[in-house]
């Protein structure tokens, strides 16, 4: 596939006015665009009924309809949880987790989506499929928001509803493509998503911590921590070497500050790693001293992995050790492949000889959904 002109991901709404003014159009063509768009219903220019036919092509001629294709699809539980491979211009492939919450008497349904925002990731940590591949390439910002309208399209297909939240927790470290990232939230919000109900993960680029507290978004901030000791953290996140434990901390309470918006941790169990209780006593301090829910994720197990997650047990132990901040989120989308990398890997048949933490990735948005003030 050859990469055409702008894409239509990319663009606000006061961008596609402008291009259908140039095309001699009304503007409000511009909102008949945007709704068709993002309710899923229409593959591309062409099926917009409502639009005229000569429109229809010189839109195919100006712009693209989709930055990236859809490949592949796996589901799980009985089709909540789904995962996406999907293609861009250049062949490379992106994973997107989509679930759905079907709600309850005092809840409402919420459609989630798990977006990544790089192709592999540079940060390297220990247990991470996507850590393995090194970074190829920095998502843009239509091709985050494409992900979120890709998940549309799959849900409308189905009978579901529109997305209503956004977690950057999928592949690639989203603050380490920072520029991109923060153009794709306010592109969705522009698109009539809420920031506040988006979440941004991080493993601890403080400068950007901090940057992105600047910015006055409302999106709430998750610490992929996974230790809470220097000695530990350095080997299992060797960003940590760069961005230690007190000073990723003051950054957490400084955005808490910043923004008024709480921080969560995410702690994968790894048996044998990182759950002994001196493990449970440091992450019981730190959180308390950040002010922090902290969800505690089982590893994901994952073929030619070492690394296992501890008997369920020993995990209701070491929550109890950390006490009420801690909920314990089972992953549901294991048995779709839901870790981060791990569709992708194994689409492509890539060797892995570690395992995942982004399980965890997935299981915060079970936080999000709880009525608990944790990150999501
Ligand atoms: S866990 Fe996240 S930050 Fe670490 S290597 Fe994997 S994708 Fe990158």
């Amino acid at each position: 596939m050859t990469k055409p002109h702008r894409e239509l991901g990319g663009l606000t709404l006061a961008d596609l006015q402008a291009v259908l003014v140039e095309l001699g159009q009304p503007r409000y063509r511009a909102t008949q665009i945007r709704e068709q768009a993002w309710s899923g219903r229409v593959g591309s220019f062409q099926e917009m009924a409502t639009l005229p036919v000569a429109l229809r092509h010189e839109l195919e001629a100006e712009l693209c309809f989709r930055s990236l294709e859809i490949g592949a699809e796996t589901t799980a539980d009985r089709g909540l949880t789904s995962k996406l491979l999907l293609r861009g211009h250049d062949g490379e492939e992106v994973e997107t987790v989509l679930i759905r919450h079907p709600g309850g008497a005092a809840a409402r349904p919420r459609n989630t989506v798990c977006v990544s925002s790089q192709i592999g990731c540079a940060i390297g940590c220990l247990f991470c499929a996507t850590g393995q591949l090194g970074l190829r390439r920095n998502l843009t910002a239509a091709e985050i928001v494409d992900q979120v309208r890709a998940a549309g399209h799959i849900w409308a297909a189905a009978g579901s509803g529109p997305p209503t939240n956004v977690v950057f927790m999928g592949m690639g470290e989203p603050l380490h493509n920072y520029g991109p990232v923060v153009e794709a939230i306010r592109l969705l919000q522009d698109w009539g998503l809420s920031p506040r109900h988006m979440v941004v993960s991080t493993s601890g680029l403080v400068p950007e911590i901090d940057r992105l507290a600047a910015e006055k978004l409302p999106v709430r901030l998750a610490i992929s921590l996974h230790a809470a000791n220097d000695l530990l953290r350095d080997r299992l996140v060797p960003l940590n070497r760069r961005y230690p434990l007190a000073e990723l901390k003051a950054a957490a309470m400084r955005f808490s500050a910043s923004t008024g918006r709480r921080v969560s941790l995410e702690y994968v169990l790894i048996a044998n790693v990182n759950d002994r209780p001196e493990d449970a006593v440091a992450l019981r301090q730190l959180a308390a001293s950040v002010r922090a829910h902290v969800n505690l994720i089982p590893m994901n197990p994952i073929p030619n992995s070492e690394l296992v997650a501890p008997p369920q047990r020993a995990c209701r132990e070491f929550a109890e050790m950390v006490g009420t901040r801690a909920s314990i989120r089972f992953s549901r989308g294991e048995r779709a492949t839901a870790a981060c990398g791990q569709l992708r890997a194994s689409m492509a048949a890539l060797p892995r000889r570690s395992a995942l933490a982004a399980a965890a990735h997935i299981e915060l948005v079970d936080g999000e959904m709880s009525t608990a003030p944790t990150h999501g």
